[in-house]
């Protein structure tokens, strides 16, 4: 069935694994699975004096692809897609139950740095593709002019990359977290996800970290830093719209009315919030308790002020909105210097812009994705291999875009070539990505 065809009832059945009519909905709702318990369906974790003791086990392993790529956020959409259009059997695994990372479960909503000096648009290939097809849905985008930061709606965008993934055949495994590397030496092999379904194991010949926080190349053992930076949580308000303009026009605007979003009435608001540790929980929790506390006190404001008494709070992120933690240590560092000195690479896959879109374009190689100890492993997105200085410029959309298609393609290639992806060709590497339009400068 096409993805786009409204869904009969005979189709949720099917897609339930139902066989035909005769397995109505009321008989599958209650229908017996297994009967479990009592005795230990596999060996679990004793409690043994102070620690708790995990017994070797075996992981069942559920599928077995060419590129695996982990994370649907920009750049794992965007490498998956990249990898499956080369060629290669592909899969995406995600711990979530939607794609768009911090794009969508984040409420990031502004797509900035795609863009330099003069207008010209640097950051194209599948990602432009995306914006283009949000061109064309209802309230997807708004404010894509050329030389303009747009802004997205999230549910389109959900919806959106769904489209994108069903229609190009990636397999696809939701509500699957990462949380182990599975290693022959220093060559990745696959990784161990854990959902409800429990622990278990894809093989892959080729893998994209594309989880944001390197978990991948972390549980690898890839060389790597540990950063700390702002965690926020971004937030929309909704019925600005109805404000009295007559009673509002006589008092300062309040503040926190964040920017414009596709949908008539509604702002995202963007919050900074303090360094944290994005891979401590505990940092995380407290978080999470603080901020949304602090979006609702501001949202009480908003209504104390004349005339804003309707706006309400929508809705704050699903998802906290963690920049920065881990980022490889790879065989190209970028450096700040670079952008600055507008270096040129002769193996440049990428090519970045700015945020406000006023100075040049900047280029991005392929060492910057390239572990130096690990086999079989590529980064992209927020973890690719640059000084701390250069946070904010590689970790914006556009560039997470960029660097995922670089990485599914380059991931392809090795499959194909049958060669590690540090000795991938990069001349030809550069031509495949332009062929799926991407800009290298
Ligand atoms: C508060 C905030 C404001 C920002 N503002 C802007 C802005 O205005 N404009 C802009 O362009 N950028 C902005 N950014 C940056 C941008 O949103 C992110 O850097 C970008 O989304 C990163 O893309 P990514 O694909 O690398 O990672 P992510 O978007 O983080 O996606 C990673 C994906 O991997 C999944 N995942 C993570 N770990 C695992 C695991 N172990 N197993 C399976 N799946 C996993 C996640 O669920 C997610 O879907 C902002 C970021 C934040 C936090």
């Amino acid at each position: 069935m096409p993805f786009s065809a409204p869904w009969s009832r005979r189709d949720v059945l099917a897609a339930l694994g139902a066989s035909g009519l005769a397995a109505g909905c009321a008989s599958a709702a209650g229908r017996l699975l297994a009967a479990e318990g009592g005795q230990a369906m596999r060996p679990i974790p004793m409690a043994e004096g102070g620690s708790v003791v995990q017994p070797r086990r075996e992981v069942p392993v559920v599928a077995n692809t060419q590129v695996l790529v982990v994370g649907a956020g920009p750049a794992g959409v965007t490498a998956a897609i990249a990898a499956k259009r080369a060629g290669a059997k592909t899969m995406l695994v995600e711990r979530y139950g939607q794609f768009g990372g911090l794009w969508t479960g984040g409420l990031v909503l502004l797509v900035i740095g795609h863009i330099v000096k003069g207008g010209k648009q640097v950051c194209q290939g599948i990602g432009e593709e995306m914006m283009r097809r949000l061109e064309k849905l209802d309230r997807g985008i708004c404010g894509r002019r050329p030389g303009v930061n747009p802004t997205v709606d999230a549910e389109a965008l959900k919806y959106l990359m769904a489209e994108m993934i069903v229609e190009e055949g990636v397999d696809v495994l939701c509500h699957s977290w990462a949380v182990n590397a599975i290693m022959d030496g220093k060559t990745l092999k696959g990784v161990v996800v854990e959902g409800k379904s429990g622990r278990q194991a894809v093989l892959a010949d080729q893998v994209v970290d594309a989880t944001g926080d390197g978990d991948v190349l972390g549980a690898a053992g890839a060389e790597h830093e540990r950063r700390v930076y702002n965690i926020g949580l971004p937030s929309r308000i909704a019925l600005l719209d109805r404000v009295d303009k007559n009673a509002s026009a006589k008092a300062k605007p309040p503040r926190n009315l964040g920017n414009i979003s596709p949908i008539a009435g509604v702002n995202w608001v963007n919050m900074a919030g303090p360094d944290a540790d994005g891979l401590d929980v505990r940092a995380l929790s407290r978080l999470e308790m603080n901020h949304r506390r602090q979006i609702w006190k501001q949202v009480q404001e908003i209504r104390k002020a004349p005339g804003y008494e309707p706006v309400c709070l929508l809705e704050t992120a699903p998802q906290l909105g963690v920049r920065i933690t881990r980022i490889l240590s790879g065989l190209h560092t970028l450096m700040m210097q670079d952008v600055k000195e507008n270096r040129r690479f002769d193996d440049v896959v990428a090519v970045g812009g700015a945020w406000g879109c006023d100075h040049q374009e900047w280029h991005i190689p392929y060492g910057a994705l390239v572990p130096r100890n690990v086999e079989n492993l590529l980064a992209s997105g927020r973890s690719i291999s640059c000084e701390p200085r250069m946070a904010d410029l590689i970790r914006v959309i556009p560039i997470c875009f960029v660097t995922g298609h670089a990485a599914g393609c380059a991931a392809a290639m090795a499959v194909a070539d049958g060669c590690k992806v540090r000795d991938v060709e990069v001349p030809r590497l550069q031509k495949l990505l332009k062929r799926q339009e991407a800009y290298l400068g």
